[in-house]
């Protein structure tokens, strides 16, 4: 009794009714990535010297130093590799409670994200997710994360 409360409290916003968000603009190493955005994809880069996968963009990789990289399609699936729940916004566009999560995709690398639609007794570190993505005004979006509803 009366600890139902705080169980209806869910993550703030949802993937369709985005606050305004600043993205950085595309530049030549993120390009890629932001195009695959406006098509609903997520990418990492796969090194074509050693296999290796990496996220965020970045020119050389960073297992092997060279520079042969290109963006393949991962599952969008994963699972919470650490969290934190933001209850007092540093600015006023973005609205309270909401979850900067670290998600390690199923093919290993993490992203940095938020998590939606999720009550927040829900939350837990290795918590199955899956993609979603939160529209920009531009066309591009940003991938973020909710339960695995299959999980
Ligand atoms: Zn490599």
């Amino acid at each position: 009794m009366g600890t139902e409360a705080s169980t209806a409290e869910h993550t703030g916003g949802n993937a369709e009714s985005p606050p305004e968000y600043r993205v950085p603009p595309p530049d030549e190493v993120t390009a890629g990535w932001w195009d695959a955005t406006r098509e609903r994809r997520l990418v990492v880069q796969r090194c074509l010297d050693c296999a290796h996968l990496q996220h965020y963009p970045r020119a050389l990789c960073t297992a092997c130093g060279k520079t042969s990289l290109e963006f393949t399609d991962v599952s969008g699936r994963g699972r919470i590799d650490t969290y934190s729940v933001t209850h007092r916004a540093p600015r006023p566009d973005l609205t309270p409670p909401y979850v900067v999560a670290r998600v390690r995709l199923a093919e290993g690398p993490v992203l940095l994200t938020n998590i939606v639609d999720c009550p927040l007794d829900r939350l837990a570190c290795d918590l199955p997710v899956v993609l979603a993505w939160r529209p920009l005004p531009d066309g591009r979006a940003l991938p973020v994360f909710r339960p695995d509803p299959d999980a």
